[in-house]
């Protein structure tokens, strides 16, 4: 280069960065952070049931919500069902996965095997030959697709009509088997525990049938069931929306130093959400948990429990009233993901749930 073309060269960058110092600082911001695509981790397809099962336009649901608030991929799982609902697992709606197989992955047993944990609550009753049939049924379960285990329940409060009250300790002698199958296969359990530490009243909003008068403790359950089994990787769903108040920074924190095993999928609410522990309020990121998603940064994923209803969809029940929270709380997802310093956004938005979840690279 020619030191005449240096010399303009040098000119025009001083004009240049002498313009910038006399934008006004207002200008001089970064424009508003794009948000990189995501892993939801914790998503339901309501297909109906029976003839009327349509998971197809459940899916066509899902493509449009995942596209609209930036959702490059999401695992489904069928919810934790018990003996007296119609129960129904993965392999009801795996079929109309299979048209966006780059978009879904899914888990399975949150029908067949957690119908048969609360079958045999009483740990009592849960036999060598139960073990058996129950460790087979799980097998089947990864060697047919699915990539982890879920939504499994220990306890599990009953928030609404036809929603099912469900418990039994988290290191009850079937989801130790599990942890075992799981620790073998090397695939995740996703876990919902509602929190209790120490037995309490059960809080008056959630004070009808069939949910008890109390709740027994359920922390207690979770450390045994991550220490048992310190290969098999527990994800405790539903972390940042808690609603029975245990679910606190300080008592995941704490669980997380002592078990590298454990993880945490973030629920993210609204402010206007009747939830407790909240990682998001009405001012922005709780600091608590601000504290805790940096230091742990490795360990959180997004999970937003949304529920995708197909519009052939006849009548109610709790999944298509659980539908009208989606769009609030895929609101607040987005909200608190740009809240993140970008390289604790990265990993819990979607570097987690690859490493976690083996999900293949796209
Ligand atoms: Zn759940
Ligand atoms: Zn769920």
């Amino acid at each position: 280069m020619s030191s005449r073309r240096a010399l303009t060269r040098c000119l025009l960058g001083m004009v240049w960065l002498a313009a910038w110092a006399f934008v006004p600082a207002t200008y001089a911001q970064p424009p508003a952070r794009a948000l990189a695509p995501w892993v939801d981790v914790h998503l339901h397809l309501i297909g109906g049931r029976g003839q009327q099962q349509d998971f197809a336009g459940a899916v066509d649901v899902a493509i449009q919500e995942m596209d609209r608030f930036g959702i490059a991929m999401a695992i489904v799982l069928p919810p934790p069902q018990v003996d007296a609902q119609q129960v129904y697992d993965a392999f009801a709606f795996v079929g109309a996965l299979q048209r966006h197989r780059d978009r879904f992955a899914y888990f399975g047993g949150g029908g067949v095997l957690n119908s048969i944990i609360h079958r045999y609550a009483d740990p009592a009753t849960v036999t060598d030959a139960v073990k058996r049939d129950f460790t087979a049924a799980a097998g089947q379960i990864i060697d047919s697709g699915a990539i982890g285990f879920g939504e499994m329940a220990a306890l599990h409060i009953s928030a609404t009509t036809g929603h099912p009250y469900e418990f039994v300790h988290a290191d009850h002698p079937l989801l130790r088997v599990l942890a075992d199958v799981a620790a073998r296969r090397d695939v995740p359990i996703d876990l919902h525990m509602d929190a209790v530490d120490g037995e309490m009243p059960t809080p008056p909003r959630f004070a009808t049938l069939p949910n008890p008068p109390k709740l027994a403790d359920t922390m207690g359950g979770l450390v045994r069931l991550v220490a048992y089994n310190p290969k098999a990787k527990i994800v405790w769903a539903h972390g940042g929306s808690d609603p029975l108040g245990a679910m606190t920074p300080a008592a995941i924190g704490r669980l997380m130093d002592a078990h590298p095993n454990l993880s945490v999928s973030l629920r993210i609410v609204g402010a206007q959400a009747p939830m407790m522990n909240k990682a998001l309020t009405g001012t922005g990121l709780d600091p608590d948990w601000i504290e805790l998603l940096t230091r742990h940064a490795a360990r959180f994923l997004i999970g937003t429990d949304s529920f995708l209803v197909s519009p052939s969809v006849r009548g109610g029940g709790p999944g298509v009233g659980f539908a009208a929270r989606n769009t609030p709380k895929l609101r607040a997802t987005v909200h608190f993901l740009s809240l993140l310093p970008l390289d604790v956004a990265a990993k819990i938005g979607r570097e987690n749930a690859m490493r976690i979840y083996k999900l293949p690279p796209r």
